[in-house]
C-alpha cells in the first residue's frame, strides 16, 4: 500500500541517499575525467569529501574512549572477560579463514605467472623495515606515553645509517702469512694477536613517528581505565556517568553528521575517480591480481562471514547486513575503518538493535585490530609478488605468510592504505623484495576501499555473534540490575 511504501522510504531515506551518492559520485567522476583537471582543481573539487573525513575523524577519539570506558565498566568482570575471549576468538578465526581464502584463490588464479610485466621501480621511500622492529612498534603503540599525542602520532621505527669504529682483536697466523710449511716452530709462536681498529657501518633502528590515529593506544588505555572504574564500585560512579553521557552526546553528533555523509561520500568517490590513472594501464598481471583480491573479498564477505553468522545465531545474515549498508558505503567512501566507526556504531545500535554493552565493548577493538579484508589482501599480494619473481614457495613459507599477514592486519591502523605499509612485514618474512610493493601501488587505492568495507563487515557481524553468544550474561546482568533497583 501507499502508506507502507511511504514508511519504507522514510525509514530507508538515509540508506537511499547513501546508495545514490555512490552512483552519482561514480557518474560525476567519469563525466569530469575528460576535462583533465589539475591536481589543484581536483583538491578543490573533493573538498566536501575532505570535510566528511575530518568530521568523522574528529569523533573517533572521544567515541573510542567513552564507548570502551562505559562498555567495560558497566559489565561485571566475568561477563567482560567472557565477552572479550569470544571476540578475540572470533577475530582470530575469521582473520585466518580470510587469509586461507586469499591463498587458495591466488594459487588458483596465479595472477603473477609468466614473465613480469614491468620491472619494479626501485623506490627510495620504502624502507626495509625489519619484522622484529615492526612487532616492537605494535607493542609500543599499545602504550603511548602521551595520550593526547597518541591521537595524532604513531610510533614507527626508522633506520639510520651509523658509522663507528671499534677495536677488534685479530689473530694472525704467522705460518700462513709467511707461507712456512712444516715449521718446527710451536703453535704458540706462530699465532700473534693484535688489536686493530675497524670501521663498522650499521643501520640502526631509531625512534620515529608517523601521523595517524594511534587507536591501539587509546583502546588499551580505555579498556584498562574501564576495568578500573568498574572495580571502584560506588566511587567510580561519577566517572562512569560522565563517560556514559559523553558517549550519548557523541552519538547525537553522529546523528547530525550522518545527514551530511552522502554529500561527502559523493565527492570522495568522484574526486578519486577523476584523479585515478588510466585504467588501460591496469592490464595483464596487475589486472588479474586485482581480480584475485576482489574475488577473495567477495567470497569472504558475502558467503563465509554470513554463513558463520547464520550457523551461530540461526538468524538471517543478509537482513543484518542490510542494516549495515550505510556503514559499508561509508567505508567504501573513506577507506578507513576508524573514520567509519561512528557510522558503524549507529547502524548496529539503531538499525540492528545490537546491545550497547556489546557494541561499546567490541566495536572499537574490532575496528582497530580485526581486519579480515586487509589480512586477505596481504596474503594475496605477497604470493602474487612471489609468483612475479618466479619464486616457488614451500609449505613453510606459505605458513609464514599466513601468520605474518595476520599480524600485519592486526598492526595496520584503520586509516587509508595502512595495509600497504605493513605489507613490508609479510614480504621480508619470506625474503621477497620489498621494492616490489611498487608493482601493486597503482591499484591499491581501489582495493583499499574494498578491503576496508570487508573489515567493517567483519567487525559488525562479530558484534552480532558476540551478542548472541553472550545473551546469558547480558540477561543475568539485566536481572541483577532490576533486583538492585527494587531493593533500593
Ligand atoms: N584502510 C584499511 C582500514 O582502514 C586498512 C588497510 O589499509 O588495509 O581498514
Amino acid at each position: 500500500s501507499k502508506k507502507s511504501l511511504k514508511g519504507f522510504f522514510r525509514r530507508n531515506l538515509f540508506v537511499l541517499f547513501t546508495v545514490a551518492s555512490v552512483v552519482l559520485g561514480v557518474i560525476l567522476g567519469f563525466a569530469l575525467r575528460p576535462h583533465n583537471l589539475s591536481m589543484r582543481e581536483i583538491k578543490y573539487f573533493s573538498f566536501p569529501g575532505e570535510l566528511l573525513m575530518r568530521m568523522l575523524k574528529m569523533l573517533v577519539l572521544p567515541l573510542i574512549v567513552s564507548s570502551l570506558v562505559t562498555g567495560i565498566s558497566s559489565l561485571d568482570r566475568r561477563a567482560s572477560g567472557k565477552m572479550g575471549v569470544r571476540a578475540v576468538v572470533y577475530y582470530m578465526v575469521t582473520t585466518l579463514i580470510a587469509v586461507f581464502i586469499g591463498i587458495v584463490i591466488v594459487m588458483i588464479i596465479r595472477p603473477g605467472k609468466g614473465s613480469r610485466d614491468s620491472p619494479a621501480v626501485k623506490s627510495g621511500n620504502i624502507e626495509s623495515i625489519q619484522a622484529t622492529d615492526a612487532f616492537l612498534d605494535l607493542i609500543r603503540n599499545m602504550f603511548p606515553p602521551n595520550l593526547v599525542e597518541a591521537c595524532f602520532i604513531q610510533h614507527k621505527t626508522v633506520y639510520k645509517k651509523t658509522v663507528s669504529t671499534r677495536n677488534v682483536t685479530v689473530t694472525l697466523n704467522l705460518t700462513d702469512l709467511l707461507n712456512i710449511t712444516d715449521s718446527p716452530l710451536s703453535e704458540n709462536l706462530t699465532r700473534v694477536q693484535r688489536t686493530i681498529q675497524e670501521t663498522v657501518e650499521e643501520t640502526v633502528p631509531v625512534s620515529g613517528s608517523s601521523a595517524g590515529v594511534n587507536a591501539l593506544g587509546l583502546v588499551v588505555f580505555s579498556m584498562c581505565f574501564g576495568l578500573v572504574i568498574g572495580n571502584m564500585k560506588e566511587q567510580g560512579h561519577a566517572l562512569k556517568e560522565f563517560f556514559d553521557c559523553l558517549n550519548e552526546a557523541i552519538m547525537r553528533l553522529v546523528a547530525v553528521i550522518i545527514w551530511y555523509a552522502p554529500v561527502g561520500i559523493l565527492f570522495l568517490i568522484a574526486g578519486k575517480i577523476v584523479e585515478m590513472k588510466d585504467l588501460a594501464e591496469v592490464g595483464g598481471q596487475l589486472g588479474m591480481y586485482t581480480v584475485s583480491v576482489i574475488v577473495g573479498l567477495l567470497v569472504h564477505g558475502l558467503f563465509v562471514l554470513p554463513l558463520l553468522y547464520f550457523l551461530v545465531t540461526r538468524r538471517n545474515p543478509y537482513s543484518f547486513i542490510g542494516g549495515l549498508l550505510q556503514a559499508l558505503i561509508t567505508a567504501l567512501g573513506t577507506s578507513s575503518s576508524s573514520a567509519t566507526l561512528p557510522i558503524t556504531f549507529r547502524c548496529l545500535e539503531e538499525n540492528n538493535h545490537v546491545d550497547k554493552r556489546v557494541t561499546r565493548f567490541v566495536l572499537p577493538v574490532g575496528a582497530t585490530i580485526n581486519m579480515d579484508g586487509t589480512a586477505l589482501y596481504e596474503a594475496v599480494a605477497a604470493i602474487f609478488i612471489a609468483q612475479v619473481n618466479d619464486m616457488d614457495l614451500n609449505f613453510g613459507q606459505i605458513l609464514t605468510i599466513s601468520i605474518t599477514a595476520t599480524a600485519a592486519s592486526i598492526g595496520a591502523a584503520g586509516i587509508p592504505q595502512a595495509g600497504l605499509v605493513t605489507m613490508v612485514i609479510v614480504l621480508t618474512s619470506v625474503g621477497l623484495p620489498t621494492e616490489d610493493i611498487t608493482l601493486i601501488i597503482a591499484v591499491d587505492w581501489f582495493l583499499d576501499r574494498l578491503r576496508t568495507t570487508t573489515n567493517v563487515l567483519g567487525d559488525s557481524l562479530g558484534a552480532g555473534i558476540v551478542e548472541y553468544l553472550s545473551r546469558e550474561e547480558l540477561q543475568n546482568q539485566d536481572a541483577d540490575l532490576r533486583n538492585s533497583v527494587i531493593e533500593e
